[in-house]
Parts: structure tokens; sequence; C-alpha cells
């Protein structure tokens, strides 16, 4: 497998923190740039190299850029007065449109892990996060060998990449991510004014609004950036259930209940079979 000599992370939240305990228990040389002094000293645990200043990671051979979607942009701006035409650069963003638009002079190559939590920053970032997820990635203009080199890595935290278009993926992402959380969102507002409900929901209500606890800057900068395609899923969603309803109903939940028993083995989703 390619050996990078230097990996560089920018953004040591839950996605990057677990990327860079990963890699560092995995005896790379890895170095990373955060924002708070907490989290630094807390970084500093797993290697000296780490610090507030985007010059750190000037001589990676590898950068994942993993900051909240809204600053992404700005960081791969700035790379290209600090680092080399040759550096491979990945970032870890939920949506990958935005970021396809503009040609980098550096080797770009967008990607998302398909994995997560509802806690954020260092501190719940865990080196098995990416075990059995996949991860996708969405290559511009890059050369197989390159897109090998990221493929590598992503097999080594343990995920399965999977290559696809912008587009694909942020229209795939709307209907099993973002619009999702929407509908956790609004099941949980719809229950809020009734004392009742609220006092008898119990674990099929706390399961069906876990989205609603996603991390807030990440659910802001979904809903904005991914607008047409959630509508779309939206709609897609309102006549699935009119759908179900106006079909022979029993038969129909039972279809649906075998393709979701057979999608997920221990927790992690094994489609397709
Ligand atoms: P997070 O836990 O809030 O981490 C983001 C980190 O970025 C923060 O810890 C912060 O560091 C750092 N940061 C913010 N601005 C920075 C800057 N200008 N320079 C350097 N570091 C900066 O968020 P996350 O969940 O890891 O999400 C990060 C990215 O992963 C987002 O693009 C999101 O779309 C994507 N993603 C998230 C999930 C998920 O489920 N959470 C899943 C897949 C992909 P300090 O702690 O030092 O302030």
């Amino acid at each position: 497998m390619e050996k990078f000599s230097k990996i560089g992370i920018v953004g040591l939240g839950l996605i990057g923190g677990s990327i860079f305990k990963a890699l560092c228990a995995g005896g790379y040389n890895v170095c990373a740039v955060s924002r708070s002094k907490n989290t630094l000293e807390s970084a500093e645990k797993y290697s000296k190299n780490v610090s507030d200043s985007l010059e750190t990671v000037k001589n990676c051979d590898l950068i994942f850029v993993c900051t909240p979607m809204n600053k992404t942009e700005e960081i791969l701006d700035k790379f290209e007065e600090i680092i080399s035409k040759e550096t491979l650069v990945t970032d870890v963003s939920s949506l990958k449109g935005f970021l396809s638009v503009k040609k980098r002079p550096y080797k770009f190559i967008p990607s998302h892990p398909m994995a997560g939590t509802e806690f954020s920053g260092f501190e719940n970032s865990f080196e098995t996060l990416f075990k059995g997820a996949k991860w996708v990635l969405t290559p511009i203009d890059s050369n197989e060998q390159d897109l090998n080199k990221i493929k590598a890595i992503i097999e080594f935290l343990g995920a399965k990449p999977v290559v696809t278009t912008p587009k694909e993926h942020d229209e795939a992402v709307a209907l099993i991510s973002h619009m999702p959380m929407i509908v956790a969102q609004g099941i949980f507002e719809s229950a809020k004014g009734n004392d009742l409900a609220m006092t008898l929901a119990s674990s099929g209500f706390r399961d069906m609004t876990r989205l609603a606890l996603s991390n807030t800057e990440m659910a802001k900068d979904m809903v904005e950036l991914n607008s047409k395609n959630i509508e779309t899923a939206l709609m897609k969603l309102y006549a699935s259930i009119g759908g179900i309803l106006k079909e022979d109903y029993s038969s129909k939940i039972e279809e649906i209940k075998s393709a979701r028993e057979k999608m997920y083995t221990n927790g992690k989703n094994v489609y397709p079979q």
C-alpha cells in the first residue's frame, strides 16, 4: 500500500479527530491544524506537530480538510498560496457539488465519509469511527494513480470507497440524510406542544428523532447548500407515503420490512448484498 510520508488534517472535530487518531495509531507521520487551544492541547498527546497555523500542513503529501462546510472553501482557497501542485488534498464535507466548481492548482479529490454520530468535537472522536462505513469519492479530473492512493488510505481507516459524481452524491444524501433530518425535526416539533405525548414518548420516538440531535452548524449548511435536492426528496416522501396507504397496505409493509431487515447486519449497511 502507498505509504504517505506526512499526512495533514485541518479541523480536529468529530471527523478530523477520528481520522487523526486512527492515522496516529497506525504509525503515520501526522500533523494537524485546529482552532481552539483546548483541542490543540488534547491533540498534542497524539502528535507534537499540531498548531493553529495552516502552514503546519505545508509539506504534507496528503491533506484532509475536516472543518465545517462553511469554512472548507476558504481553506481550499488559502492552500493555493501554501501547498505545492503535487499535494493530494481531500475534504470530508457532507456535500460535494459546491466544492467541485472551481479548478484547483493542486490535486483535489473531494470525498465524504458516511459515518458520524450526533456528537461533535475532538473529545467525541474515536479511531474506529469509519470501520465498515462507505466513503464517497467524487473525482473531477484526477488520474487513476491518485484516486487509488486515496482509496488505499480510506481502506486503511476501515471504510469502503464508493466513486460517484458530485450531482449523484448530493441527490442521494438528500434522500438518506438531509430529508430524514428535517423529518426528525418536524416529528419532534409536532409532538412538542402535547404534554401527554411528550410524557409517553419512548424508544420509537427517541429513534425516529435521533437526527434532530445533528450538529446544528452542519445541519444549517446542509439545508442551505442542498435545498433543491431536499425539496425533491420531501416530495418523494409525500408520494411514497401516499402510495403505501393507497396500495394493499399489509403486503406493502411486509415488502418494506423484509427489504429493511436485509439492509443492515450488526448495525452496518450491507447493501448491495
Ligand atoms: P465538528 O466536530 O464541529 O468539527 C469541526 C472542527 O473544525 C472543530 O472541532 C473546529 O476545531 C475546527 N475548525 C473550525 N474552523 C476552523 C478553522 N478555520 N481552521 C481550523 N479548524 C477549524 O464537525 P464534524 O462533525 O467533524 O464535521 C466536519 C466536517 O465533516 C463537515 O464538513 C461535515 O459536513 C463533515 N461530516 C460530518 C459528519 C457528522 O456526522 N458529523 C459525517 C460526515 C461528514 P476546534 O475544536 O479547534 O475549534
